[in-house]
């Protein structure tokens, strides 16, 4: 029978695992192995805080790009839901470990033998794929508690890397008032909520953080510190804005781009609409715009644009955003912008100095500092066992902006000769440098979908081919 490996077990490896159950007319053997966090819920949905909010609205998280009402369908079937009338329930913000609920739902269903008429075997392994070589026309997978695995097959679901290091708080790494990667353990142990407290990083992470201390009925203040100071900004309901964007917007360069947006945020500002409106009519342009920037146009997007694109492109809830802009109001959170760039010890507590725009770096002395920075973006630094094996043996090779590995625009892994892999695919965060818009639920559920699609098709191709059948953009391929 052929076995397909997937290694990671976040939404992609969970949902690849599921479409290849739906879609095979074939026996199968499908091994999900993944560690560290909770299976099918991932990094984002393995939360079981009821604060923690999905920032998309529930009509847009199906997981399935053909079937774009599944969620809301099953939302439906859930007691607390029963009475909301659906206009409503699409535009909800539900709690992310509902949404949790919802993949281990599909998964549970799916590894059931009386699921599909044909034989498709899903198995779940708890471990960490520590190496993976080609043997035969497929590979062999080495895991971390010493088992072997043969696969013809092999899907990298790795999904987002912990955040990065910060060299600033090196010193106080295994200090107990501070916490390297918040989606790991949460806040646990919490000091007393009396303290004062540092979160570095004022984005997503930052909101998740801020809305646990809140339900923890925090009385010390909270402080938030990012180069930019920047928010992220909150969802609103979408006016009609036809102009925008013109033909041609995904042949633009950078300095174009920015000139066109500009332009057209005075123009909603001047009409009383929200800016924000451009950032959301480009989202089905975007990896086209992507793909086709320079690497120098790209990297300067990077320096210079990237934190004023986040904070619009991924917003929050309204009743999260009204939240945070209370809370400032009452001076329960302060928001600086400035640096880190040194922290030590003081009697239990952390000193943290950070450094302005101009003036001397200013101290706060806080029982707690959380590290929201949110992922790391290059696999290179510190890569996990497996990336380095893979890198080692030249298996897979970092794309141009050291972001993550190069793919075809089938998935197929591009090795350090810049052959297409038979045997190994990617998607999901892995692809950032590639794709760009490779972060949530729309983009990824098309992508689990397309690999799933392209593993059971056996007839042969060319790389023209290939291109030619794959979507431009996974986007247009939902909606
Ligand atoms: C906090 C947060 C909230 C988000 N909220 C939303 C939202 O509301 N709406 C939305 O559309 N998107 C949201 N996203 C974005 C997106 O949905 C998630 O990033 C997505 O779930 C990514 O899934 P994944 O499977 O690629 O990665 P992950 O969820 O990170 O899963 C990868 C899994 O692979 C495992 N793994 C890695 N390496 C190995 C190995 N060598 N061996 C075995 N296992 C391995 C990891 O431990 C992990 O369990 C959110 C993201 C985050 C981080």
């Amino acid at each position: 029978m052929r076995t397909v490996a997937i290694v990671g077990g976040g939404f992609c490896g969970t949902l690849t695992a599921v479409n290849l159950t739906r879609l095979s007319a074939r026996p199968l053997r499908i091994l999900l192995i993944n560690d560290r966090y909770p299976l099918g819920r991932g990094v984002a949905y393995g939360t079981l805080q009821p604060e923690h909010l999905l920032n998309v609205a529930a009509r847009n998280m199906s997981a399935f790009p053909d079937l774009p009402s599944h969620f809301v369908e099953w939302l439906r079937n859930r007691a607390e839901f029963a009475s909301t009338p659906t206009p409503n329930l699409r535009e909800e913000f539900v709690p992310r470990r509902v949404y949790g609920d919802y993949l281990l739902d599909l998964i549970f269903w799916q590894s059931q033998p009386l699921a599909g008429s044909h034989q498709v075997q899903i198995e779940s392994i708890e471990d960490e794929v520590m190496d993976l070589a080609p043997s035969g026309p497929g590979a062999q997978l080495v895991l971390r508690s010493g088992a072997s695995l043969g696969a013809d097959q092999v899907v990298l679901a790795t999904g987002n890397r912990a955040p990065r290091a910060l060299p600033a708080l090196a010193a106080v790494q295994d200090h107990p008032a501070y916490r390297a990667n918040p989606w790991l353990g949460g806040l646990l142990p919490r000091p007393d909520c009396r303290e004062d407290v540092l979160l570095v990083g004022t984005g997503l992470t930052m909101v998740d953080v801020f809305l646990s201390l809140r339900a923890a009925d925090w009385q010390g203040t909270i402080h938030a510190v990012s180069r930019h100071g920047l928010l992220p900004l909150s969802h609103f309901r979408g006016g009609e804005y036809p102009q925008f964007p013109p033909d041609g917007v995904d042949t633009l360069d950078l300095s174009a781009l920015v000139t066109l947006m500009e332009t057209h945020c005075a123009r909603l500002r001047a009409e009383g609409m929200n800016p924000a409106i451009v950032v959301d009519k480009l989202r089905p342009f975007t990896q086209r715009i992507w793909r086709q920037l320079s690497l120098s146009d790209k990297q300067e997007f990077l320096r210079t644009y990237v934190a004023r694109w986040n904070v619009t492109r991924h917003r929050i809830p309204a009743a999260v955003a009204a939240q945070v802009e209370t809370a400032q109001k009452q001076d329960q959170i302060r928001v600086h912008r400035g640096t880190v760039c040194d922290a030590r010890d003081e009697g239990g507590r952390l000193r943290v100095s950070i450094r302005g725009e101009d003036g001397p770096p200013r101290a706060l002395v806080v029982g707690l500092v959380v590290n929201c920075t949110g992922p790391s973006d290059s696999l290179r630094v510190d890569p996990s066992p497996l990336f380095r094996n893979l890198f080692d043996r030249g298996l897979v090779r970092a794309d141009e902006l050291d972001m993550g590995i190069e793919v075809t625009p089938h998935f197929a892994a591009v090795d350090e000769h810049g052959a297409a892999s038979d045997f190994l695919f990617a998607i999901g965060p892995l692809l950032r440098g590639t794709l760009w818009e490779t972060t949530a639920v729309p983009e990824l559920r098309a992508q689990a979908h397309q690999v799933a699609k392209h593993l059971l098709d056996d007839r042969a191709r060319t790389p023209a081919e290939w291109a030619q059948e794959t979507p431009a953009n996974l986007l247009e391929y939902y909606i």
